[in-house]
């Protein structure tokens, strides 16, 4: 019985097993001091902080029930990763990837994205998520800002809209939500400087989580000033600036962060990644660091909401570190740049021909038609914009003749294996399906 115990004699006793466990790993804690400067708390996934001793112990190499340490202790595995390496631990390069391969793929985030502290998650829906509950957790406060008509994955509280006399609804189709949305967000119009500085007022707004332009209906892109306005904003009502690269990492090799210089206090990115591998990124400011440290019950970490138990598994981050460095470079981004150039002169060419009241909107290599005039300037005007039936004849033409666009709205990316070929069979498709309904 616990009580029959006496605590004088466990307390020394565990000082001595401490004592131990530091005299034999000089090398583990060197790795953890190393590995402090670029992962928060010094590990890929939250909850590995909590271990028995005061740093963690760094794995070598792994092979069936047993591994050794980077210090040469060699254990028999019972944890075998939570039931992650259930099936025995992988042959020895793969495991040794795992310190190598962290290393390296840390630096890449922080030059490309320079923010200095980075963790994992398996998908972009999940690092908002953590993100998210990081600034709710530093601030105290509940509530969330979105903008109409985004996107941030399945994300609860984003599911939240403005109907047509401008009052927060919530999501038409949000599936089985455990709150009302009314409850932890509040949802404004994008490119609306004075909505969001009566939103954010009332200082109980943890975090706006924004694309930085948006994407998921339709690109629209912040008007002048628009961004700077964003940050001067949330920074005087002391509120986190999350930006949600996902889709806009099409901008540029550092995403639109990087070719504008913003400046957020958290950076989420999923999606492309690790090049289909599932893998994500949440990163964050020092200062975020520091006041999430200090607000963190260590002992709790680990059932605490944030986290998994493969976020930061070998094979995503291997996938990771290889598309960063191989696939999407700076030579991919210049090259797309051109070819998307051209898919947008293909298209505004035709549209000039037919003189049709429609644009091109692009960004990095991405790009997109609309049967409107004029760019629309938020969500709600892009969803009204939005015509169901043009959209599906559009898509279906390209599709029975070869040619796959983006569903819902009618949007095309360039890879690294998209040719001029490609682009101009495009522009033919395109001309025939409007010459088809205009010609
Ligand atoms: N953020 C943005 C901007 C997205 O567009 C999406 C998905 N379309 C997500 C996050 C979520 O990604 P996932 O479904 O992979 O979690």
């Amino acid at each position: 019985m616990t009580d029959q115990i006496d605590r004088a004699k466990l307390a020394q006793a565990l000082e001595n097993e401490e004592d131990l466990f530091h005299r034999a790993h000089p090398k583990s804690y060197e790795l953890y001091q190393r590995a402090r400067k670029s992962l928060h708390g010094g590990v890929p996934m939250l909850w590995m902080i909590r271990w028995a001793g005061s740093f963690p112990v760094f794995v070598k190499e792994a092979k069936g029930a047993r591994f050794t340490d980077v210090d040469g202790n060699s254990y028999i595995d019972f944890c075998l990763g939570d039931t992650g390496a259930m099936t025995g631990h992988s042959p020895d390069a793969t495991v040794e990837a795992i310190n190598e391969q962290i290393q390296k793929g840390i630096t890449e985030l922080q030059r490309r994205f320079k923010l200095p502290y980075w963790q994992f998650a398996l998908t972009a829906t999940d690092a908002n998520r953590f993100a998210l509950r990081m600034a709710r957790l530093i601030t105290g406060r509940k509530k969330i800002l979105v903008f109409n008509y985004c996107y941030h994955g399945s994300v609860d509280e984003t599911f939240i809209t403005l109907d047509e006399e401008g009052t927060p609804i919530s999501r038409p189709n949000n599936m089985g939500p455990q709150v009302d949305p009314r409850e932890t967000t509040k949802v404004i119009e994008f490119n609306d400087i004075a909505a969001l500085e009566t939103a954010l007022s009332a200082r109980d707004v943890a975090a706006v989580l924004a694309e930085p332009a948006m994407t998921n209906i339709g690109i629209i892109h912040p008007e002048p000033g628009y961004h700077q306005a964003l940050r001067e904003i949330t920074r005087k009502y002391g509120t986190y600036l999350i930006i949600d690269e996902t889709h806009t990492i099409c901008t540029g090799p550092g995403g639109y962060t990087a070719s504008f210089s913003l400046e957020p206090d958290f950076f989420t990115l999923g999606k492309p990644l690790a090049g289909g591998v599932p893998a994500a990124v949440y990163g964050f400011t020092e200062e975020i660091s520091q006041a999430f440290n200090a607000k963190l019950d260590k002992d709790d970490a680990d059932v605490g909401g944030i986290g998994g138990t493969l976020a930061g598994n070998a094979l995503s981050i291997a996938a990771m570190k290889a598309t960063l460095q191989n696939v999407l470079t700076d030579e991919f981004y210049a090259k797309a740049a051109k070819l998307q150039e051209k898919f947008t002169a293909g298209v505004e060419g035709v549209i000039a021909e037919f003189n049709l009241p429609w644009i091109v909107k692009r960004l990095g290599n991405r790009s997109e038609y609309w049967f409107r005039p004029t760019p629309p300037k938020n969500g709600g005007e892009a969803h009204a914009a939005i015509d169901p039936e043009l959209d599906r004849y559009m898509h279906l033409f390209a599709l029975n003749r070869g040619i796959l666009m983006t569903p819902f709205h009618n949007m095309a990316l360039i890879s690294p294996d998209t040719t001029q070929e490609d682009v101009d069979y495009h522009t033919k498709v395109f001309r025939e399906a409007v010459a088809g309904l205009f010609g």
